[in-house]
C-alpha cells in the first residue's frame, strides 16, 4: 500500500489529492494548519478509517514541519510520495507597492517550507518503495513564460522552487528517490479562480498519473499535470 503525505490538504488540489490517493487505496497523511476545522478531511476520515491520519502542520514554522513529520513517523516507517501542494499568491503588487514581509512570506510557503519538509521527511522517504518528491509549481514560475509584470512574490517563489526540485533532484538521484517540479494547470479552486478551465479532479487525476508514471530517469525535470516537459 503506497504512503502519501499531502501538505494543504484541507482544501483545494490538495484535498482532491487526498480524495483520490484514498480512493486509489492508499495510506494517507493528509496535513493542514487547522485539522479539526478541515471538516471535508474530516469526512475522508470518518469513511477511510485508519487510511487516512490528519497532521497538524503551520509550514511557516519550522518546529511545526519537524513536529508534523515526527507525527507521520509515529504511524509509518516509510513514504514512498511526498505531494508538496501547499501554497500562497498575493495579488495586486507593483513596483512602487512591492512590500518586503509579503516577498519573505511567499517565498518561505512556497519554496523554503517544502525544502523543510524533505529534509524533515528524508529518513522516511529513504525506507519508502521507489520514493517520489512531487513538487507541486506553477507555469508562472517559467522564466520563458514571463511575458507580463505582477506577481512577483509568485512567480519568483515559484521559480526558485524549480531551481531547488531541480538541485534537490540530483542530491537524491543517490538515494533512488525522485524529485520532479509539476504544474498542476490552471485549476479552479481558491486560488485558482471560477474561470479556470480545469476542474481540480481532472488535474488532479493527471497529477496522479505523473506520480505514477515519473521515472528516477526523469528526476529534476518540469513537468506538466499531463506529463509533459514544461519550459523552465
Ligand atoms: P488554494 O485552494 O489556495 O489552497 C492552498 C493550500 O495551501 C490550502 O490548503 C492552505 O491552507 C495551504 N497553505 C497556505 N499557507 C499555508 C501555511 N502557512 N501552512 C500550511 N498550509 C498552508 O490553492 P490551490 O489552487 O489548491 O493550489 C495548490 C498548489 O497548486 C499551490 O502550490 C499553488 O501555487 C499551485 N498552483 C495552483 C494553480 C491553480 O490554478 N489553482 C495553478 C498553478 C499552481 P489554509 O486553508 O490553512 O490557508
Amino acid at each position: 500500500m503506497r504512503k502519501v503525505l499531502i501538505t494543504g490538504a484541507n482544501r483545494g488540489l490538495g484535498l482532491e489529492m487526498a480524495r483520490q490517493c484514498l480512493e486509489q487505496g492508499d495510506r494517507g497523511f493528509a496535513a493542514c494548519r487547522n485539522p479539526q476545522d478541515a471538516a471535508e478531511l474530516l469526512e475522508l476520515q470518518r469513511h477511510h478509517g485508519d487510511g487516512l491520519t490528519l497532521v497538524e502542520v503551520e509550514l511557516a514554522d519550522d518546529a511545526s514541519i519537524r513536529q508534523a513529520l515526527e507525527t507521520v513517523g509515529q504511524h509509518t516507517d516509510g513514504l514512498d510520495l511526498l505531494l508538496n501542494n501547499a501554497g500562497v499568491m498575493p495579488l495586486h503588487e507593483t513596483p512602487e507597492t512591492l512590500d518586503g514581509a509579503t516577498l519573505d512570506e511567499t517565498f518561505h510557503i512556497n519554496c523554503t517550507a517544502p525544502m523543510l519538509v524533505v529534509r524533515e521527511a528524508l529518513p522516511l522517504l529513504r525506507r519508502g518503495t521507489q520514493p517520489k518528491v512531487l513538487n507541486i509549481s506553477s507555469s508562472l514560475g517559467s522564466l520563458t513564460n514571463k511575458t507580463t509584470g505582477g506577481l512577483y512574490a509568485y512567480c519568483a517563489s515559484k521559480a526558485a522552487l524549480n531551481m531547488l526540485s531541480r538541485t534537490l533532484a540530483h542530491d537524491l538521484h543517490r538515494h533512488g528517490i525522485t524529485v520532479v517540479a509539476i504544474h498542476p494547470g490552471w485549476v479552479q479552486t481558491d486560488m485558482g479562480g471560477p474561470r479556470a478551465p480545469l476542474e481540480a479532479p481532472e488535474a488532479v487525476r493527471g497529477i496522479l498519473q505523473v506520480a505514477a508514471t515519473v521515472s528516477l530517469q526523469q528526476s529534476g525535470q518540469f513537468l506538466t499535470w499531463e506529463g509533459e516537459e514544461h519550459p523552465w
